[in-house]
């Protein structure tokens, strides 16, 4: 699509000098982008089935689903390339959705440090381990966030954590 060339183009220029960090940024704005593409297309869709269906009525036609599998075809797909864009954008910031409050946490992180709910095991997707520089991400942005946010070691398992968690996201122990 050429929108997404020309935006490639215009933010690679704009991290010409960047390091490795670029592609992501890169990827993350293709991921943006092709996601408001999709909603875009699949709001004329629904718009163009509602006009059927509504013109059939007036018509006192009766309407058969099977004229729209076409469009409900189109919009699965489309629904489930967003959803995953959705989840590699994620992953591209290194966090990922607590499961009970839906804020963005660490990827790595076995525990909520909003709410202190318990994650599941985080299994990393096959991009992931073909990119030896998430990690390099991951600390940079760690450090970061050290200007402001100071670590402190938790009193239950000493794992090191910011002073800024509610809970420990290593044990989900309450942080006083
Ligand atoms: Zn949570
Ligand atoms: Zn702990």
């Amino acid at each position: 699509m050429g929108i997404l060339d020309d935006f490639g183009k215009v933010v690679s220029d704009t991290y010409k000098s960047a390091t490795k960090t670029s592609g992501k940024i890169i990827e993350e704005g293709k991921l943006k982008l092709l996601i408001m593409d999709n909603e875009s297309a699949m709001k004329e869709i629904y718009q163009s089935i509602g006009k059927e269906y509504c013109e059939t009525y007036f018509k006192g036609e009766l309407l058969n689903n099977d004229k729209f599998q076409n469009e409900f075809d189109e919009l699965k797909r489309m629904q489930l390339e967003n959803s995953q864009a959705q989840e590699r954008i994620l992953e591209l910031k290194s966090v990922r959705k607590c499961t009970n409050c839906d804020k963005e946490i660490d990827l790595n992180s076995t525990f909520c440090h909003y709410c202190g709910t318990k994650q599941p095991d985080y299994v990393p997707t096959k991009q992931d381990n073909e990119e030896e520089n998430i990690a390099d991400v991951k600390i940079e942005a760690e450090s970061v966030e050290e200007v402001i946010v100071s670590e402190i070691q938790c009193k239950n398992c000493n794992a090191n954590i910011k002073s800024s968690d509610d809970f420990c996201p290593n044990c989900g122990a309450k942080i006083e």
